[in-house]
């Protein structure tokens, strides 16, 4: 339900979340639990549940926050590079079903994208 999900209620104001940007489409702000000194998601105020449920009418909402992640990276301290990440489903072990790009960085190198093994 759109009611019950955290990112919605986060989009409407009702859990405060630190916000990064926002526009009429698009909302980033900093993960409560971040694993990176620069750690930020930006999601569409519009609920979509996952990249696997995305169609062709979320493409210009996706693409805009692909475009945003370099620049609000380069304002939040990450100005060498940084890593998104979008985990899907119950593979991608997805816990907030509401689509979210990972935008993770800081002053320095990051560890493997995930370990080998
Ligand atoms: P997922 O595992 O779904 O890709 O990531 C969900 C992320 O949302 C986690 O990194 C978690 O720390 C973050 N998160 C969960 N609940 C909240 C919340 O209420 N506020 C904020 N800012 N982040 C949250
Ligand atoms: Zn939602």
């Amino acid at each position: 339900m759109v009611q019950d999900c955290i990112f919605c209620k986060i989009v409407r104001g009702e859990i405060p979340a630190r916000k990064v940007y926002e526009d009429d489409d698009v909302l980033a702000f900093h993960d409560i639990n971040p694993i990176t000194p620069m750690h930020f998601m930006l999601i569409p105020k519009r609920h979509i549940a996952s990249l696997a449920e995305a169609t062709a009418d979320d493409a210009g909402v996706l693409g805009r926050i692909m475009v945003l992640a370099g620049k609000l990276a380069r304002e939040q301290g990450s100005p060498y590079g940084f890593r998104t990440i979008v985990n899907t489903g119950r593979i991608g072990r997805q816990d907030v079903m509401h689509v979210h790009v990972h935008v993770l960085g800081g002053p320095n190198q990051l560890g493997p994208m995930i370990p080998r093994g």
